[in-house]
């Protein structure tokens, strides 16, 4: 007989694995399905853990592991251009190392609205964090080694064939709602009939992973998480990985060359490190990629779901392609698991393409963008920053300034963040007030419906996002407003809803209205000043009956 799930998720990555996790703690029983075996690390990609993603990892209780893991705590998190690795200086985008983070408030990142500042770690080190805690959980059962090769549906439920890899055995596999997290290759993208869509070729980079242990003792004063070289001849970024000996670099080819194997790897890798022939480096890994935008044009048939690079690749600026998708697993987790409970409807499931969908397709064209701009930046470095004297100097400083402006933006992304809104969402009770804009960096805290819910601090220290329950939360800033016909059409409803009241010496500016009900993913429903005439209708459009 076919053992049966609520979720099934097809892909143990850092996106199948937040979304299991989340399921999870919600209560639901969720089996995954991975290639990879237990705890394997992945391919050394991503680098940059976001703030809300943090802030995700916070609320299923895994925060502090990934924080204690990663580069070393006093290794400087700082973006560093230079001519090359051990050049000269061109700009600095100072970003606190982990050990410095509760002392350091000068950097582009530090004022940062939420509990969580982002974290530097390398997705090698990162998904073994999140499988271990994952494999915690009574109610995930993690299948490793396992693939799944088939699936269809019907009205009542999935139908997965799942092979082993050592013996090429089938199991068969059933389950209320199927979800892709299965990478940019996804099958379960093709079983539905999704397509990609965007920009195939935006830009290509010949990455190699290696392990030399004298790098660190040549780079000029204090070293980068990022160092990324601009010289006239090949550019490149050069990432710490242990913060000791081992680092991932990228040449970026020029426009015009479009075959990775007419670029000499190691003339590249010399050339971007700024070493001479009697510099010994071991190669570790090696990969060729092409940088692109593609979004699928749908997230969903009925009963199965994508998420994550399933749904959507693009170039890596502003380090936000996982972290894209683990926002996707924390959207599609609460609704699917409050469907699941019975106290949400169809239209919650309908919300997941309405909200994400949008937000992917513009997070794509931010990130291709920068990359365009950071091409053009490529193309046109000054002969002169590698000059001697006042003249190199002048160069360095005139271009490093342009320089600064444009990648702020993408190592300190506070739009892609917090700025980020829901406009046309089922679940969603507008009413009238436009969004503030929002860019890669810039965004402007607001409780507008469909906004992030502003964060703030208690008086006692806790965060909002640690007295805020499982379900949604009415904050109340005025404790004479009555609120229990909510409570009471919630409760009838089996809707989960608590009331944090919030003082006035705690209340945020951002914060007008007397009422305001944060969903479980920390996005605003509604808001108010008094409750309206219809409290029902209102619970019911919230939770999509
Ligand atoms: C150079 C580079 C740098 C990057 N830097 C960043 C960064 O700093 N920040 C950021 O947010 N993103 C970054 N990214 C993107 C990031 O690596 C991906 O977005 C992220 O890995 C996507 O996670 P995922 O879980 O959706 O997919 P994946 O990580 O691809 O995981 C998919 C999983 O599914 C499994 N799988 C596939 N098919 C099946 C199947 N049929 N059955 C069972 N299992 C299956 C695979 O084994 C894999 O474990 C970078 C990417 C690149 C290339």
């Amino acid at each position: 007989m076919a053992e049966d799930f609520q979720v099934l998720i097809s892909g143990a990555g850092p996106v199948g694995l937040t979304l299991a996790m989340d399921l999870a703690r919600r209560g639901v029983r969720v089996g995954m399905l991975e290639r990879r075996k237990p705890g394997e690390p992945p391919s050394v990609k991503c680098n940059h853990v976001a703030a809300r993603t943090m802030e995700a990892f916070r609320l299923l209780g895994v925060a502090d592991a990934v924080r204690d893991a990663g580069l070393p705590a006093d290794y400087p998190n700082d973006c560093v251009y230079r001519t090359t690795v051990t050049g000269p200086e061109i700009t600095r985008i100072p970003i606190p190392s982990r050990a410095e983070r509760g002392t350091a408030f000068a950097g582009p990142d530090t004022w940062w609205p939420t509990p969580e500042p982002p974290h530097r770690i390398n997705q090698i080190y990162l998904e073994p964090v999140l499988f271990a805690h994952a494999l915690k959980s009574c109610n995930v059962t993690i299948f490793s080694e396992t693939e799944l090769a088939d699936l269809s549906q019907d009205d009542t439920g999935v139908h997965c064939i799942a092979r082993d890899l050592p013996s090429g055995r089938t199991r068969e596999l059933t389950a209320r709602y199927l979800v892709g997290c299965d990478g940019a290759r996804s099958l379960v993208r093709a079983a539905i009939g999704a397509k990609f869509a965007g920009d195939a070729v935006i830009q290509r980079v010949q990455s190699t992973y290696i392990r030399a242990p004298r790098l660190l003792g040549l780079i000029p004063g204090r070293p980068g998480w990022m160092n990324l070289s601009l010289n006239p001849r090949r550019c490149g970024n050069t990432i710490a990985i242990d913060g000791r000996e081992t680092w991932l670099i990228h040449s970026y080819l020029y426009e015009h060359e479009e075959d990775f194997a007419a670029l000499d790897r190691d003339a590249s890798i010399r050339t971007v490190l700024g070493v001479g022939a009697d510099f010994d480096y071991q190669v570790l890994g090696k990969e060729d990629w092409i940088g692109r935008r593609l979004v699928a044009d749908t997230f969903r048939d009925r009963r199965v779901f994508i998420c994550g690079d399933s749904a959507h690749i693009w170039v890596p600026y502003a380090g936000y392609g996982m972290n894209a998708g683990i926002a996707d697993a924390m959207n599609l987790s609460w609704l699917l698991a409050a469907h699941l409970a019975g106290w949400a409807g169809e239209r919650a499931l309908d919300a997941y393409v309405a909200e994400r969908g949008p937000i992917t397709e513009q997070v794509s064209h931010f990130a291709m963008n920068h990359a365009l701009a950071a091409m053009r930046h490529r193309r046109e470095v000054p002969t002169e920053v590698e000059a001697p004297g006042e003249e190199g100097a002048l160069a360095r400083r005139r271009f490093g300034e342009a320089v600064y402006s444009l990648n702020v933006q993408q190592y300190c992304c506070g739009g892609l963040n917090f700025g980020y809104f829901y406009d046309r969402s089922p679940l969603i009770a507008y009413d009238g007030e436009s969004h503030p804009g929002y860019t890669m960096a810039g965004f402007t805290e607001s409780t507008v419906p469909g906004c992030r819910t502003p964060h703030f601090w208690l008086a006692d220290g806790r965060s909002l996002h640690d007295v805020a329950g499982l379900g949604f939360t009415l904050l109340r800033f005025d404790a004479r407003v009555d609120v229990s016909p909510l409570m009471d059409a919630a409760l009838q409803r089996q809707m989960p809803l608590e009331v944090v009241d919030v003082s006035p010496q705690e209340r945020p500016s951002a914060y007008r209205e007397a009422l305001v009900l944060s969903r479980p993913d920390f996005h605003v429903a509604w808001r108010g000043n008094a409750l309206p005439s219809d409290v029902p209708s209102l619970v019911d459009r919230v939770r999509g009956a």
